[in-house]
């Protein structure tokens, strides 16, 4: 049965749902080795064997928001809060170029107030400017106006990465307080459509309550609404958070679960959607150290090196044992790419690696 879908995948058939979620739903080694292989037959074929960089810059733990998951929510009282000026945000910009790294990702917890869109605006400008408008600027600043969008986009801001978090409504408002709309979630990605960007989402897997038909559901829609990058992870505990209180620690068999999981859905992702880009989260590498490879290897094409000063990085702690915040960005560049020249893949320096889908579908 599996193998007959994944031989459909391979002609390029379109897959059904309940043929995703029987992928999804793979527990048999040989099985699992014949999705990860299918996935990457169809990587190489779409977006060859180049893993591109995203120098990460997560310039500020404040956030408004309160997700029920997340370790920097504005209730957690245990989090030293930081912001990173505009001259600290352009210096890591500026390494990210000088390291050839073809783009870079801005990233924080949710701020919609006036001083901050400026300073955002202002920065995006002057990185843009800098690099002789070569550097790809990549936003993860959560949701916005449509008018704050366009100011980004106008500023040289060309991708952004705005999560679904999950598509079932039902375990969406169970994992977020009332006021946190998934229809508002949704709208801010037709927004960013209208204004321009190479929109990016995703969703978070293992949630307590997700099924295999979720996940699948999950796919499906990453697919409807055409998306052009897709960035998603496995969710993992914060013990800071009231999500992370009701679960224990993840064992060690846990944290293989997961981690299986996580590469099921890139692996799944990339034999649907095909062109599109898709990042090896750093969650993966959480749960073990090689994980962000792993990742590549079925069907991910796209890593995030961590830019952000080690001072920070324990500030910045979305879930537990976040890995590589003792580290700096020059160790960041090196050990990374050792291993995945180690894949036997080449490293897209110096390019800013768009997403194929995302130049087909502008160019009609
Ligand atoms: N505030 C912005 C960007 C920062 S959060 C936003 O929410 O879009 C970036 C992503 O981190 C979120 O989309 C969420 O999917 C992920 N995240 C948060 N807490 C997490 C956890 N405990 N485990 C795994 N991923 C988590
Ligand atoms: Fe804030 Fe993003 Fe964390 Fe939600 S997931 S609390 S919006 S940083």
């Amino acid at each position: 049965m599996v193998l007959n879908i994944l031989e459909k995948a391979k002609r390029k058939e379109e897959l059904c749902v309940e043929e995703i979620e029987a992928l999804l739903s793979i527990t048999d080694p040989e099985e699992l080795q014949a999705l990860f292989d299918c996935a990457y037959f169809i990587k190489e074929q779409y977006v060859g064997k180049i893993a591109y960089f995203r120098g990460l810059i997560e310039c500020s733990n404040l956030c408004m928001k309160d997700c029920y998951y997340c370790g920097i929510r504005k209730s957690n009282k245990n989090v030293d809060r930081f912001q990173m000026d505009e001259e600290e945000i352009f210096k890591e910009a500026m390494w990210a170029f000088e390291a050839e790294y073809g783009s870079c990702v801005i990233q924080s917890g949710e701020r919609q107030d006036k001083a901050y869109i400026e300073m955002i605006e202002r920065v995006v400008k002057r990185i843009y400017e800098a690099t002789n408008k070569e550097m790809g600027i990549t936003l993860s600043l959560g949701e916005q106006s449509e008018e704050v969008y366009r100011r980004w986009r106008q500023a040289g801001a060309s991708r952004y990465l705005l999560r679904i978090e999950t598509t079932n409504p039902e375990l969406y408002a169970k994992i977020h307080p009332a006021d946190h709309s998934m229809e508002e979630r949704m709208e801010c990605l037709r927004r960013l459509r209208r204004t321009g960007y190479q929109v990016g989402t995703g969703v978070m897997m293992g949630l307590p309550g997700q099924t295999m038909r979720d996940l699948a559901n999950d796919v499906v829609f990453l697919k409807t609404i055409d998306i052009d990058m897709v960035g998603m992870g496995p969710y993992i505990p914060h013990s800071d958070t009231p999500m992370g209180q009701e679960i224990p620690p993840y064992t060690d068999a846990q944290k293989k679960a997961a981690l299986t999981l996580g590469l099921k859905m890139i692996a799944v992702t990339r034999i649907v959607l095909k062109d599109i880009n898709i990042a090896a989260a750093t969650a993966l590498q959480a749960l073990e150290y090689t994980g962000r490879e792993q990742g590549l290897k079925c069907g991910a094409n796209v890593i995030m090196p961590n830019l952000t000063e080690t001072e920070y990085r324990p500030k910045y702690q979305l879930y537990d044992n976040k890995p590589c915040t003792d580290e700096n960005s020059a160790m960041c560049r090196g050990c990374l790419s050792g291993r995945i020249k180690g894949i036997g893949e080449t490293i897209g320096f110096k390019e800013r690696g768009d997403s194929p889908h995302y130049r087909k579908r502008t160019k009609n």
